[in-house]
């Protein structure tokens, strides 16, 4: 067969929803080797134009907050609703050394055996850049498979929150009723980031915790929140995972959310942010990896790195003489 054929057969079973073509397709994405790549950049011109209408949530929380456990059930509900949801993720760990936080097969089981979702583990290798871009191309495949609902998970540690709030139109963020919690999450930034705020495991003995957590919460967003310029003001509810409690209700401010910013433009302002910063951010890490690769600043690096740490250099002019290395 032609490597044309094969193709036009890939890009139909990605719009008939065949799981082997979705599989090989998006393994072409998270591949990083040349030919590969230009396949994957391939089909993915092709798909463009089916690719936009998704409703794309992101989900983050530290490890243990109960995440894979809420998307089951969450996920479960939407395709209950009639939804079809592609559940991704962006786990840096488990490109930074094997030991993934939130990657392995046997999360979300129910929910990756149901026939209406497809759950995916974090692509692997590289920057945390490389790896939320392929996370992005994916969604891209899943999109033009006709999945109208992506979640995208993350762990809250690191830039990797941040990554994926840069993919999405809706950030949730997972936290737990505890002491200083709302400190740790002020540290973390994930007030100015959150479109809402869930106090995660409310159920059981711990339900007078969480709702008081929730008030601590929405306390700390009414002083480091003002209102959102798209007319958005990100709320703290209580949920659980376990039992289902509050995902009816969070599923209701994200549609509300989608419609208030769908109608006023929004939406389409902070997606198009996103396609702007997302290609600049692959020129910055390209003319990065150029910069370090390069032979000649290879020969001068460790010379001018010695000299910035024994003080006969300042980092300023070190960097400069890089640089004009480099365009020389
Ligand atoms: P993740 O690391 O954030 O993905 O968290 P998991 O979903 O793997 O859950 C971590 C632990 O918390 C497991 O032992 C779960 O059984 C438990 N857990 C998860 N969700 C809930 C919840 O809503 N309520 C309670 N009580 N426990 C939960």
């Amino acid at each position: 067969m032609s490597r044309r054929s094969d193709l036009d057969a890939l890009l139909d079973g990605i719009r008939e929803n065949d799981r082997a073509s979705l599989g090989r397709a998006i393994t072409l994405v998270e591949s990083n080797a040349a030919g590969d790549r230009l396949q994957a950049q391939e089909i993915l011109t092709s798909i463009l134009p089916a690719t936009g209408k998704a409703h794309r949530i992101g989900i983050s929380g530290v490890p243990g907050v109960g995440k894979s456990t809420f998307i089951e059930s969450f996920g479960l509900r939407l395709v209950e609703l009639g939804h079809r949801v592609a559940v991704l993720a962006v786990d840096p760990s488990s490109s930074l050394s094997k030991g993934s936080i939130l990657g392995d097969k046997t999360r979300m089981e129910q929910l990756a055996r149901s026939d209406e979702a497809f759950v995916r583990p974090s692509p692997t290798g590289g920057s945390l850049g490389g790896v939320a871009s392929k996370t992005r191309e994916a969604m891209l495949v899943l999109e033009a498979a006709g999945y109208d609902i992506v979640l995208v998970e993350t762990v809250g540690v690191g830039q990797s929150e941040t990554a994926v709030a840069e993919m999405v139109d809706f950030f949730l963020v997972l936290n737990l009723a505890g002491a200083g919690d709302e400190l740790q999450g002020i540290k973390r930034g994930i007030f100015e980031l959150a479109d809402l705020i869930a106090i995660n495991k409310a159920d059981g003995g711990n339900l007078q915790a969480a709702e008081l957590a929730r008030v601590e919460f929405e306390r700390a967003l009414e002083i480091l929140r003002p209102a959102d310029e798209s007319g958005w003001k990100p709320q703290v509810v209580t949920s659980s995972g376990l039992t289902g409690e509050g995902l009816d209700a969070i599923w209701r401010l994200i549609a509300d959310h989608h419609e208030l910013l769908s109608a006023n433009g929004f939406l389409e302002r902070r997606r198009n942010r996103q396609l702007l910063g997302w290609m600049w951010s692959l020129v910055d890490e390209g003319i990065r990896t150029a910069v370090r690769g390069h032979s000649d600043v290879a020969a001068i690096a460790a010379t001018l790195e010695r000299d910035v740490l024994e003080g006969r250099t300042t980092p300023t002019a070190a960097a400069e003489r890089i640089l004009d290395t480099f365009n020389a």
